[in-house]
């Protein structure tokens, strides 16, 4: 055992997560929505300042009035202003009509106006918890720098298509969990107050409580995530790997392990498929009610229930399974294969979306991680399925996907197709662990804890920077970004 001077030295902070259930009073709930309107009321104004400011700010510098030596904090204060002041007006008038023609949005630059700007003359925003409207303006920048390089813009949030959630930094102990007995316990959030919280299993001593998450789901439910930084001793990572499980993707079951643990896939993981019907005869009704009235609101909750019961069995039994797994092997082997691209071009979308191999991946990623243990995500090109395991010829007849089992034209061994695909990707996981092991720079570990051919981490950047509109611009002898050096509202 580590005495304690020795585990402070390896010790490492890191970031966890835990979601509760919330049972707020209707008084608190009316302050939870209000809280979503104002971000949502929020996002759209700054989102109208923003574009008007950078129009005023485009047809300037078209009409050549623009002196861009003198551009600075106090000129771009300026402009949010004037911005402000004509998006308001034109509230009143004709309602956010913006006249985008003469814009080039690869142009665009995030100059934001701040909360407190808003707050003299909609006091509304002063009800609310500022923390949760603070932090719309970091997603409305990931937005616009996400959004700004594709030529898009971030899109306005209609009533009906509000996020239902908020989150919210803790600053001085605002928020903070408060016991008045052993199950009888309260979380104090800014503005809401005092709101019952379960806590299905304790805190450990130590950890920060950062920031939270406050979600209204779909079946009216209230949960909020809790993000803690926890210090803990630094786990290191194996230097040798004994025990070697690998995994190919199969429908209509989840999955076919090299190793035998085949039990474990069951007929009885198809949760969407057995509540569809149900679902199906809930949706019906819901089409027909009234939006927004009483029984319109009973039956989306009850929809969303249902849709909730389906994910949580989903979970619920891929957390368990990946347990186990992380649990007994040292090493897993995963095929690196694209599940959304399968979903929507092979005719078997929903069996692709129902099993959830694609959260299985992830949830074993970061168990095997925490245990100092590793995921192979194999490469998506290596061809599994029509490669023998035993001598290794290739037999691309097997392509089809119809071919079940087969046998080998060379030494004979009769396969089963998936059997075989698994043990293929066990013998090239063990192939790629021993290039690391050796430092070879072919193979590289991610920042999830990945081990993956550096290939095809490499390959993914480069397409995406080649893919960027400013590149694109160069090539067609556009001239490039005028205001790439300007500050930042
Ligand atoms: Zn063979």
């Amino acid at each position: 055992m580590a005495n304690s001077n020795e585990l402070a030295d390896v010790a490492v902070i890191v970031s966890k997560v835990m979601q509760f259930r919330l049972y707020p009073t209707p008084e608190q709930q009316v302050m939870i929505w209000k809280t979503f309107g104002c971000r949502r009321w929020y996002w759209n104004q700054a989102l109208a300042v923003i574009i008007q400011a950078n129009i005023i700010f485009q047809k300037a510098y078209n009409a050549g009035t623009l002196d861009c030596s003198k551009i600075d904090q106090d000129y771009i204060k300026n402009l949010i202003a004037t911005a402000a002041k004509i998006v308001k007006e034109k509230d009143e008038s004709e309602k956010n009509k913006f006249d985008l023609s003469d814009l080039n949005i690869h142009w665009f630059k995030f100059w934001c106006p701040s909360v407190a700007s808003f707050k003299a003359d909609n006091p509304f925003l002063k009800e609310v918890d500022s923390q949760a409207l603070n932090s719309v303006r970091k997603d409305l920048q990931q937005s616009c720098y996400a959004q700004f390089p594709k030529g898009k813009l971030p899109e306005f949030c209609a009533k009906n298509k509000q996020k239902r959630s908020y989150t919210a930094q803790c600053c001085y102990g605002n928020i903070r969990i408060e016991s008045k007995g052993p199950t009888d316990n309260f979380i104090r959030l800014p503005k809401v107050g005092l709101v019952k919280i379960i806590l299905h299993r304790p805190i450990p001593d130590g950890w920060v409580l950062k920031h939270i998450t406050l979600t209204e789901k779909a079946s009216g439910k209230f949960y909020i995530s809790i993000c803690f930084d926890a210090k803990q001793a630094e786990v290191k990572p194996l230097t040798e790997f004994k025990q070697v499980e690998a995994f190919d993707y199969s429908l209509p079951n989840l999955a076919v392990s090299a190793s035998g643990l085949n039990d474990v896939f069951s007929d009885d993981i198809h949760w969407f498929r057995k509540m569809e019907e149900k679902l199906a005869f809930e949706q019906h009704k819901l089409s027909r009610m009234e939006y927004g009235s009483k029984n319109y609101w009973e039956q989306r909750h009850r929809v969303g229930a249902i849709n909730e019961k389906i994910a949580n069995r989903r979970k619920d039994f891929l957390h368990k399974l990946s347990h186990k797994v992380a649990q007994e092997f040292d090493a897993v082997g995963v095929e690196d294969i694209d599940l959304q691209a399968m979903a929507k071009s092979l005719n078997f979308g929903k069996s692709v979306t129902d099993n959830g191999f694609g959260i299985f991946r992830n949830l074993l990623a970061y168990k095997l991680k925490d245990l100092g243990k590793i995921l192979v995500k194999v490469g998506r090109m290596f061809a599994s399925s029509q490669t023998c395991s035993v001598c290794g010829t290739v037999n691309p007849e097997v392509k089809d996907l119809d071919v079940r089992e087969w046998t080998c034209p060379k030494c004979g061994t009769h396969h089963d197709r998936d059997k075989n695909a698994a043990e293929n990707i066990k013998q090239e996981a063990i192939r790629m662990l021993n290039l690391w092991l050796s430092g070879d720079k072919s193979v590289t570990v991610t920042t999830r804890g990945e081990l993956r051919l550096a290939s095809a981490v490499k390959g993914k950047k480069r397409k995406k920077k080649d893919s960027t509109p400013a590149t694109e611009q160069l090539k067609q002898g556009v001239e490039p970004d005028p205001f790439k050096s300007l500050p930042l509202g």
